[in-house]
């Protein structure tokens, strides 16, 4: 039985998902207030903002990206507790997102190998 209680959608700040546990913004357009963010790939039209001090979902590689561009993200690991993450395939560090085996989610997305990209990963999931 999934652990989601809510998800919300917005359109003021990306898009929202309520667990038991936890808010978890998905490529928000700004530092939300509380909660852990995710971050798919460093795109400007995924990435914002410096996160410093938030807690970060994102490879190592898109943290690298997004510093060269100007926004600091000091606080982030690549996965948690019920959160996995998966290569998206899209550009170096992309990746999709699995929340406690109910919600996928990914930025952007390919699904044919490229030059040193690899297919993009998917995952069932109970939503
Ligand atoms: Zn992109």
């Amino acid at each position: 039985m999934s652990s989601l209680k809510l998800i919300s959608f917005t359109n003021s700040n990306g898009i929202v998902i309520n667990t038991k546990s936890r808010k978890i913004s998905l490529d928000p357009d700004r530092v939300p207030h509380s909660g852990l963010t995710f971050i798919s790939h460093a795109h400007l039209d995924h990435i914002h903002a410096s996160f410093d001090g938030k807690e970060v979902i994102a490879s190592s590689e898109t943290v690298y990206l997004a510093r060269e561009r100007g926004f600091n993200i000091s606080n982030y690991k690549e996965e948690a507790e019920g959160i996995q993450t998966f290569d998206a395939g899209h550009i170096l560090g992309s990746r999709a997102v699995l929340i406690d085996d109910s919600v996928f989610y990914t930025g952007d997305f390919a699904l044919r190998p490229r030059a040193f990209l690899g297919r993009g990963k998917t995952s069932k999931c109970d939503g």
